[in-house]
């Protein structure tokens, strides 16, 4: 019987994030043959630099020609590759020296280096689930093609990827993918439209990136997830729900046609799915802290409240869409968390111009790749012009 291939020369794209300094911590943790042979970053390269002294990888690359032509080259060691631009990600995602991608690039600059990894046969450790949201049918199609591998690194899928495992494809009756509630979980209506930066950025049990914790603040996050769930799983829209569960430790659960609900739980640490996703069908020891079944504790859960948070209802109607509304949906969500975090549109204005610039987009069905990134172009200048006009 042939053995299974290698898997554990890693690149990390996205490196000096919060998904990309975890999988180094977990990579340090597992120790040899695991390696991290790639590191990319796109501003922070001094950090880059620190890492890449700490971990010693290949390839380095550095995606903003602007923090490039400052950046003190003198201190990568001498035995690394240096490469520069948006194209060296997907040269590093195809390198024959990787067997296993992180896709840890925030938003969908991350696209092209992910699917340049499915298409090149990688396994896909996939944070970037914006990457999913634009490109679903591609990068399910390049993964295929590519005879590819796309493991979850997102939590709550991370959680059904493993849960999903206790029954056949046919026996699952739905998805429940579990939501901290973020920030403003007990605000009113009013009080969340008054929403500073600074309290969205106040997450209550995850410490990530600042787009990212935006939108777990409007619960685009989670809309963001039912699709990325839609095309992991292979499920309709009727078939994912959402619910509230504010101590962040079921991370999601697979209900099966008997009626059998299957969860999974550990405290709240993105560090065990990075884990996972790297040494599946593998379970190593972790480096994060375990259940203290010796403490009291409760579990809540509510129902995710669609009226104050008007952002999930995207991903249900973006999936019954289809086509071009994942792009349009994911570049007008992030220029306007951009334009939110600039302090140029009000917190409720982040979903209200995501609705307007899907409603208005010219829709296609079945959209090729320079269509997706042409819309995303053009979803981006869109809210801008929106938001200059509000
Ligand atoms: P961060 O903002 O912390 O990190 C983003 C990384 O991407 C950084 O290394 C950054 O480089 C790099 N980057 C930013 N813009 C570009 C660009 N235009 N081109 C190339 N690289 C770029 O984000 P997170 O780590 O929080 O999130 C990364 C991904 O993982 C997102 O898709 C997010 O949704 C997903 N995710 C994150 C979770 C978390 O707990 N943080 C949980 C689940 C999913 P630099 O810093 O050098 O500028
Ligand atoms: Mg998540």
């Amino acid at each position: 019987m042939a053995s299974p291939p290698s898997r554990t020369a890693v690149a990390i794209l996205g490196a000096t994030g919060s998904i990309g300094t975890a999988t180094a911590d977990v990579l340090q943790h597992l120790g040899a043959p695991w390696k991290a042979v790639a590191l990319s970053a796109h501003t922070r390269l001094p950090e880059l630099a620190a890492m890449c002294q700490q971990l010693q990888p290949e390839m380095v690359a550095a995606t903003c020609d602007h923090a490039f032509q400052s950046f003190d080259k003198g201190c990568l060691p001498s035995a690394c590759q240096l490469l520069a631009g948006p194209q060296s990600l997907v040269e590093i995602a195809q390198s024959p020296h990787v067997d296993t991608v992180v896709a840890a690039v925030v938003g969908s600059a991350g696209l092209m280096s992910t699917l340049a990894a499915a298409e090149s046969g990688k396994r896909v450790a996939l944070a970037n689930k914006e990457a999913l949201v634009v490109a679903g049918n591609l990068l399910s199609n390049a993964i295929r093609q590519g005879q590819g591998e796309l493991i979850p690194v997102d939590s709550e899928h991370s959680a059904i990827f493993q849960a999903i495992q206790a029954g056949r494809p046919t026996e699952v009756e739905r998805i429940i993918l579990t939501a901290s509630g973020g920030p403003f979980r007990t605000w009113s209506r009013d009080r969340i439209a008054s929403a500073t930066v600074e309290d969205a950025l106040d997450h209550p049990t995850w410490q990530m990136g600042r787009k990212i914790t935006i939108d777990s603040a409007t619960m685009m996050n989670k809309a963001l997830e039912v699709i990325e769930a839609h095309w992991l799983f292979d499920l309709p829209a009727d078939k994912i729900e959402v619910v509230v569960h504010p101590q962040s430790v079921i991370h999601s659960m697979v209900e099966f046609v008997d009626g059998s609900v299957i969860a999974q739980l550990s405290p709240p640490d993105m560090r065990l799915p990075i884990q996972y996703a790297l040494t599946f069908p593998d379970r190593e020891t972790c480096p994060c802290p375990k259940m203290n079944w010796s403490e009291t504790m409760r579990f809540d859960f509510e129902p995710a409240d669609r009226d104050r948070f008007p952002a999930l209802e995207l991903g249900w109607e973006v999936i019954r869409g289809g086509g071009t509304c994942g792009a349009v949906l994911n570049a007008a969500n992030e220029a306007a968390v951009e334009l939110f975090l600039d302090g140029q549109i009000a917190f409720t204005e982040i979903v209200q111009g995501c609705r307007r610039i899907l409603e208005e987009h010219h829709f296609s069905p079945n959209p090729s790749l320079e269509e997706l990134l042409r819309l995303d172009r053009w979803a981006r200048q869109e809210i801008k012009r929106w938001a200059s006009l509000v």
